[in-house]
């Protein structure tokens, strides 16, 4: 498992507040669920996004961070040059174009600071070229949600939720037959 020691970041280019409503809020909500630690926003300003996953942290519990990046290519033109370690950081730009995952992912490095992006609307070449790894999860196009969910899976592996959902107010208790939940709140 490669977090909490490899931050890693999803950054969600191209939001369009009423369109990407459903499919960005479960974006982020994905990014959490895998173990990413960080979602960031950009394209249009939707504070409804950031309330649901801040919401969803409250209540689940984890250290998952979210916010909106009104420059999400000065971001990267930076984040390129110095992930804020003086070192440069390592982009994953997730693409239907892209070399396969599977034979990929062995070469992406671990252990630095690392900005997953994810489109919506057309990706400019730009995110092509500053990207270190240009990764699809199979050729055909499907959804930012899927290639997310399957990406983070295979390069993070599975978490320890008891870990690393640490905090919050309710905890699911898996179950054969029903639905059970249980409060972690003060007696
Ligand atoms: N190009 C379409 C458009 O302009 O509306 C939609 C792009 S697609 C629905 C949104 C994002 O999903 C892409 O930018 C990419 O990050 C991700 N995606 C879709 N299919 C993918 C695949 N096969 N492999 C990796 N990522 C994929």
């Amino acid at each position: 498992m490669s977090a909490p020691s490899q931050r890693v970041s999803v950054l969600r280019l191209g939001h369009r507040r009423e369109r990407d409503k459903r499919i960005t809020s479960h974006l982020g909500l994905t990014a959490r669920a895998f173990g990413a630690n960080e979602v960031i926003l950009a394209g249009e300003e939707d504070e409804s996004a950031l309330d649901t996953w801040r919401s969803v942290s409250d209540r689940f519990g984890g250290d998952f961070e979210c916010r909106y990046e009104p420059k999400p290519m000065a971001l990267l033109r930076r984040f390129s040059q110095d992930a804020g370690d003086g070192h440069p950081g390592i982009i994953v730009h997730l693409t239907m174009y892209g070399e396969s995952w599977r034979e990929s992912l062995n070469s992406i490095e671990r252990g630095r600071p690392m900005v997953i992006v994810v489109g919506g609307t057309k990706v400019s070449g730009e995110v092509f070229r500053l990207a270190n790894h240009n990764i699809s999860i199979g050729n055909q196009p499907h959804s930012e949600v899927a290639a997310l969910g399957v990406f983070l899976e295979s390069f993070i592996g599975p978490l320890d939720e008891s870990k690393h959902f640490q905090g919050g107010e309710i905890q699911v208790v898996p179950s054969l037959d029903r639905k059970q939940v249980m409060s972690l709140g003060e007696e």
